[in-house]
């Protein structure tokens, strides 16, 4: 808010700054009830392969309809749940449920449904000492294999030091798929990629923007570079944000295969996923 005010003299700033912290604290306690009462659901924004057009997979979004405030964005409560913790239970609230939701959709459409699943993971569930058992717990209990769940973590989580590390390589021993999210934002170095079980790289929307933005080389330049680092060391990329049929052309040349975005499909509700599933198989077997 602050930022907004531009010239802000102190007078204004200070009283906002207040209300924030109030805001925050009430948002906070009314989250913790959130679960309870029933408030959160999650959406699912399918996740294209841009080349065959084909339906490859699906993230999972939460949103939060609060009964007073009505919908709350998950960019104003996510960072609330995570400094004050709430993201734990909040995380394993939403894993269980998209897992119980692709194991659904698997027995409705079979070879139609989706492969996997992608999880966003906050780094304080992978700093839990038991998260890598409770992964384990929720795929056996959903039936679903490893391979089946991807979970999305940021550049920041694969630097917070050698415990989130081990929890990841945990992970990736037993299966799981590992995708970095918001690519190229981030402080990792090349030579981490090495270093780090990751199976996909999650281009992030702002090199997506650039391309529509025309000439802004720089952008561009990650974008196309995120596209090459993928192919020499054999991960997945996949171009979050596409927002445009001009954007989509220019990531599919870079040799982007896997696309998502409002201009495919924005974030659906899990009956309206599930129709995109019943048009039949989703890949060439
Ligand atoms: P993210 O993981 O990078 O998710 C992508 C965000 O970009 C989503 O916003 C999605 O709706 C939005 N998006 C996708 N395509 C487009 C597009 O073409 N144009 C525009 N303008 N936006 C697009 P959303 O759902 O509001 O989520 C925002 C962030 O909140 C996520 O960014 C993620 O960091 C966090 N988040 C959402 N759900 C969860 C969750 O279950 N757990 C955790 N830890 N974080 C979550
Ligand atoms: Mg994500
Ligand atoms: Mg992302
Ligand atoms: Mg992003």
């Amino acid at each position: 808010a602050a930022k907004e005010s531009g010239k802000a003299s102190w007078q204004r700033f200070l009283p906002e700054m207040r209300q924030d912290v109030m805001n925050h604290a009430r948002l906070g306690s009314e989250l913790h009830n959130a679960i309870i009462r029933n408030e959160l659901f999650l959406l699912y924004q399918p996740v294209f392969d841009i080349v065959t057009g084909r339906l490859h997979g699906a993230e999972a979004l939460v949103r939060w309809q609060h009964p007073v405030r009505g919908f709350v964005s998950p960019g104003d409560f996510i960072p609330v749940a995570e400094r004050s913790g709430l993201i734990v239970p909040l995380g394993s609230w939403v894993l269980r449920a998209a897992c119980e939701q692709l194991a659904r959709w698997q027995a409705e459409h079979g070879d139609g449904a989706i492969r996997a699943v992608n999880v966003n993971v906050a780094v304080r569930q992978l700093r839990e000492p038991g998260f890598v058992d409770e992964v384990a717990a929720v795929l056996s209990e959903t039936g679903l294999l490893p391979r089946n769940l991807v979970l999305e973590v940021t550049e920041s989580s694969v630097l917070d030091g050698r415990q989130v590390r081990e929890t990841l390589h945990a992970l990736h021993e037993m299966g799981v798929r590992l995708a970095l999210d918001d690519f190229g934002t981030g402080q990792s170095s090349l030579s981490l990629l090495r270093a780090f079980p990751v199976d996909v790289l999650k281009l992030d929307k702002s090199f997506v923007d650039g391309i529509a933005d025309g000439e802004d080389r720089g952008r561009l330049a990650v974008a196309a570079a995120v596209a090459q680092l993928a192919e020499y060391l054999q991960l997945s990329a996949v171009a979050e944000g596409i927002e445009s049929e001009a954007q989509l052309d220019r990531l599919r040349a870079m040799g982007y295969r896997l696309g998502q975005g409002f201009y495919m499909a924005k974030p659906l509700r899990a009956d309206e996923a599930g129709l995109l599933m019943a048009v039949g198989p989703v890949h060439a077997r």
